[in-house]
Formats: structure tokens, C-alpha cells, sequence
């Protein structure tokens, strides 16, 4: 029998049965039976399967024969995306239907994982762009290629190309094991001590298209690097290189970093990780990701919420216990940088050859010109070229009698290997030009900004990075930028709403303690239109060159 207090006050409300929290969806705990729409898509047939559909029925009966849930959904799994269509302004995007949004054009992404192109890689690369992607071929800020214009009627075609040299688009996109970063110069550094490309290749030759792992609640994305030259922090799962004083070389393991919605930079599990058992500790914590990974709502559903909500200590510990049967070793925490490397520029390799670091703008090139990039790195090198996860490129192994000519050759074909500051540091995501999600154009923004800036400030001396991004999706890591800006409208003259930027100043990656590692400072009111970026960056320069101190 209930009793009742009889000093409750009668205005105060009945005391209610605690709430059952609700399931995150997570497949460990029971939760088996999708949540949303795209768990519900991935459940009812696996996403990879879809490559069979296109090869026999959606490219030869066009786009207007796509199964909706394949075309914005399963898709993804080999690298496609619809393409926004040209003319949309930013306003529209959040109030359009998808198919509203979309023509009936692709963007198509090459994992390129690690960065590694041979010179028949690249041709085939340059060849694709030219014959079925109106000469485009984006150096994306992941070591990717991103094709647009393309038609799903070429797709098979374009595939059987990239795989007869070893390239390929599965799980490009889609929520699975994307592209693995890499270290550009991974093999041949001066300071690498271990070269990690064995582990980053018998990850993609094990994991990426087993279907094992091609339905994980959301992307998963991984680094792999001796040198501190990738975004390592805003990876899934991230492995630095270490020098163990009674192990030697190995790695450093870090997860749950992530920039989007709640971003987060990677937290340490204190563990050192032999090469060899690399791929193991990752495809562990891949586990843990697909089984315990928050399935409910797709904003929440990256590693990183994870993580933040058992801590690092308990996500070893399951690691260990239930993934690995094994107790990891401590290790000890490597050496931070005071930048990260870029590699731009004419460098040494260990074996006495060099390599030359070339910077296009804001990772646009075109086909044409990595069919003279091949030509050059041919003459002048072996034929090795690598991608950066900063949208710039690296030839490898040049004679040093031979890296003047390519530099000037480079310049020559639109390739600075010795940029202005502003040129080395820009980056921009795909933008409102093809991207479906975008408020603001980007791509042709951070074009004229690089021009303007040299233009008004050729000489500035200090080391800069500026990431333009789209939208709120931090796809070219707004948060992590001297100068991070986030696409918006913005109030514009006389009162319109106009493309604009959020901006975030003083954030970085890869930075040793005592230096400003972590997110910009987003200031409520920080913004400008997007005609007036270049004057604001400028301004922003000049007061810095004004008022920095000796060293600075
Ligand atoms: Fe598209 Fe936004 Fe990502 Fe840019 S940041 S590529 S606009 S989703």
C-alpha cells in the first residue's frame, strides 16, 4: 500500500518512478534492432553489397534507376556521393528535400592510403580525370583523390582501371574503416625510426571491405605515422611512434579524437604497440567501436562520445580483456613537435636522394596536371609521388643535382615548392560547389585569399594555417587552425543575410606542451562575410606582425 507524507506540500508533484535510460543503440548491450534510418539501411543489406548492383543494373540503366536508400545511402560504401547541383545558394541547403539538392552527377573518392602513388598509379589517376571527371582530381585534406562530374554509367569502367593498379574506392565514404593517414616520407624520413607502411598496408589488405566491419555506427578513421606529420589527434584511433627505453621503436595509441559536432581532440591509452601488432590493436579497437559504438543518434554515434564517457582506463581495459586476451605493455609519451611537419620544400632522404614538397592551392589540381606531375616525378625521381593530409604533394627520391630543375619544372605546371606562407598554409573542403551539405563556397574563396595575401603581404615570415570549411562539419579541421573558419550566413550589407565565416583563432595539432595545442577560441562575435575574408585575414596579420614578440 502506497503511504503518503503528510508533509508534503500539495503543490509539489508525485514523485515519479526513475527514469530507464534510454539505449544508445550499442549492439554489445542488446540492442540489435535499428534506431534510425541509416542503422535500418545498413541492417536490411550490407552496404558493400551495392557494387554488385551497380556493375549489373544501375550502369546500364542510368541514374534514374537508383533505389533511393542505395543512391544516398549504400553508395557511399565505394566512394560516391551525389553531387550538389550548380546554382543552389547556401540558404536553401538546410530546406531542401535531398533529391532537390542533387543532380545526377558523382563525386567519386580514391583512398589512397598512406599517400603512396606509384607513377603508374598516378597516371592512371590523371587519365581517369581527364576521360570521366571533367579534368578534376582534388588533393583532399585525408590523402584521398576526389573525382566529380562522374556518371554511374562509367563507374565499373573506372573501377576496373584503379584496380589494375592496385587502387581503389571501397569504403571511401560510409560508415567503416575509411582511408588510413600516413606519413608522406613513411620509408624514407631521415628521423623515422620505424617504417609503418607494413601495418597500414595488411590493415587495407585485411579489414577494408570485410564485411567484419562495413557496419560501424559511423566513419572510423585512422592514422598511422613514426613522424609527427599527420592530424593524428582528430583520428578514431591514431598510432605515433615511440622510442620504448627498454622495447626500442613502436607505437604510441590514442583514441576517440574527432572535429565535427562536440570535437574532440584523441586521449593517450598509455600503451606502446609493437609494428607487427599494429593491425591487431587496431582492428580491437574496431571492435569495440562496431559492438559498444552508440548506434541511436547519428550525432553521437563516433567513437569519441565513446571514449569520453568510459575514459581512457576502462577502454583499455576492454580492449585487453575482451578484444586483444592480453594486457598491453605502458609506454611512454612521444615527442611532440613544435609544428607539425609539412615537408614542403627540398628535403634530405636517409638513403642521401631527396624529396621535394609542392604545394598547389587549396588542394586543386586537375588531371592535366598529374599527367605532368608523372612526367616530372619520372625524369626526375623514380617515380614515387605521395599525397599530404594538407592537401600538397611530395616527389620522392630525386638526385640532389636534379631538385632545382624539378622545383622549377613544379612551378611550371602550377606546383610551388617554395610557397608563401599563406599558399603553404591554406586548406579548404569541397564547398558549396559540389557539396551538398555546404552553406558557403570554399574552393574559390581560399583561391582568392591565397592571391589577395601575396599579393598585400608576400613577405609575411611566421608560419600560418587557415582552414576554410563549408559548413559546420569541419571537414578541413576549422577547429585546429591559426585562422579556423566556419561557413555560415552571415549579416551582410544592409541587413542581408550573405555567405559568411564563424571564426576560430589559435587552434592547432601536433604542437609539444607549452604550445598552443587544442581548439581555436570561438568567439560569439567573430565573423565576417565572405567577400570581406580577405581584408579581415589581413587586418588579423598585420595587428600580429604589429604586436608579436621576439621569437614569436
Ligand atoms: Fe561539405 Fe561541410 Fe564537409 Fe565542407 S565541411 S566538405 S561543406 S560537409
Amino acid at each position: 500500500m502506497a503511504v503518503t507524507s503528510t508533509s508534503a506540500r500539495p503543490d509539489t508533484p508525485p514523485a515519479r518512478a526513475p527514469r530507464r535510460p534510454r539505449g544508445e543503440g550499442q549492439w554489445a548491450l542488446g540492442h540489435r534492432e535499428p534506431l534510425n534510418a541509416n542503422e535500418r539501411i545498413k541492417k536490411d543489406d550490407d552496404p558493400l553489397n551495392v557494387r554488385a548492383r551497380i556493375e549489373t543494373i544501375y550502369a546500364h540503366r542510368g541514374f534514374a534507376s537508383i533505389d533511393p536508400q542505395d543512391l544516398r545511402g549504400r553508395f557511399r560504401w565505394w566512394g560516391l556521393y551525389t553531387q550538389r547541383k550548380a546554382g543552389i545558394d547556401g540558404g536553401r541547403t538546410a530546406v531542401l528535400e535531398p533529391h532537390e539538392l542533387e543532380d545526377e552527377f558523382f563525386m567519386l573518392r580514391v583512398r589512397v592510403d598512406g599517400g603512396e602513388l606509384t607513377l603508374a598509379q598516378l597516371r592512371v589517376v590523371a587519365d581517369i580525370s581527364r576521360e570521366f571527371a571533367r579534368d578534376t582530381a582534388d588533393i583532399t585534406d585525408r590523402q584521398n583523390i576526389q573525382y566529380h562530374w562522374i556518371r554511374v554509367e562509367d563507374v565499373p569502367e573506372i573501377w576496373r582501371r584503379l584496380e589494375s593498379v592496385g587502387l581503389q574506392t571501397t569504403e571511401a565514404c560510409g560508415d567503416c574503416p575509411r582511408v588510413v593517414l600516413g606519413s608522406p616520407v613513411a620509408g624514407v624520413a631521415e628521423a623515422e625510426l620505424v617504417d609503418p607502411t607494413p601495418a597500414v598496408d595488411e590493415i587495407v589488405s585485411r579489414y577494408v571491405g570485410d564485411k567484419r566491419f562495413s557496419n560501424l555506427p559511423r566513419k572510423f578513421k585512422t592514422s598511422i605515422s613514426w613522424l609527427v606529420d599527420t592530424p593524428y589527434e582528430a583520428n578514431d584511433v591514431a598510432f605515433l611512434g615511440v622510442d620504448h627505453p627498454e622495447h626500442g621503436p613502436g607505437f604510441d595509441v590514442w583514441v576517440g579524437g574527432g572535429l565535427a559536432t562536440n570535437p574532440m581532440l584523441a586521449k593517450r591509452l598509455g600503451v606502446w604497440v609493437p609494428l607487427a601488432e599494429v593491425p591487431d590493436v587496431w582492428a580491437g579497437v574496431v571492435g569495440i567501436f562496431r559492438d559498444y559504438g552508440y548506434r541511436r543518434l547519428r550525432n553521437r554515434a563516433r567513437l569519441k562520445f565513446l571514449v569520453a564517457d568510459w575514459g581512457v582506463e576502462k577502454f583499455r581495459e576492454v580492449l585487453e580483456k575482451e578484444y586483444l586476451g592480453r594486457t598491453l605493455l605502458d609506454g611512454p609519451a612521444p615527442e611532440l613537435p613544435s609544428r607539425p611537419v609539412d615537408h614542403i620544400g627540398v628535403h634530405r632522404q636517409r638513403d642521401g636522394r631527396h624529396y621535394v614538397g609542392a604545394a598547389p592551392v587549396v588542394g586543386r589540381v586537375s588531371g592535366t596536371q598529374l599527367a605532368q606531375l608523372a612526367d616530372l616525378a619520372e625524369a626526375h625521381g623514380s617515380g614515387r609521388v605521395r599525397l599530404t593530409p594538407y592537401q600538397k604533394l611530395l616527389v620522392l627520391d630525386v638526385l640532389p643535382e636534379r631538385t632545382e630543375s624539378l622545383v622549377d619544372a613544379l612551378r611550371g605546371i602550377g606546383l610551388e615548392a617554395r610557397p608563401s606562407a599563406w599558399r603553404r598554409g591554406t586548406m579548404a573542403c569541397t564547398g558549396i560547389e559540389f557539396c551538398k551539405l555546404a552553406i558557403v563556397e570554399t574552393k574559390r574563396r581560399g583561391e582568392e585569399l591565397v592571391a589577395r595575401l601575396e599579393e598585400r603581404l608576400r613577405d609575411f615570415d611566421a608560419d600560418i594555417s587557415i582552414h576554410l570549411n563549408g559548413c559546420p562539419n569541419a571537414c578541413a579541421r576549422t577547429q585546429v587552425a591559426d585562422i579556423g573558419l566556419k561557413g555560415q550566413l552571415v549579416v551582410g550589407p544592409g541587413g542581408r543575410q550573405v555567405e559568411g565565416f564563424q571564426v576560430h583563432l589559435g587552434g592547432g595539432l601536433g604542437m609539444a606542451e607549452g604550445q598552443t595545442a587544442g581548439f581555436g577560441r570561438k568567439l560569439r562575435g567573430l565573423k565576417t562575410t565572405a567577400d570581406e575574408l580577405p581584408e579581415y585575414v589581413e587586418r588579423l596579420a598585420r595587428r600580429y606582425l604589429a604586436s608579436r614578440t621576439d621569437g614569436e
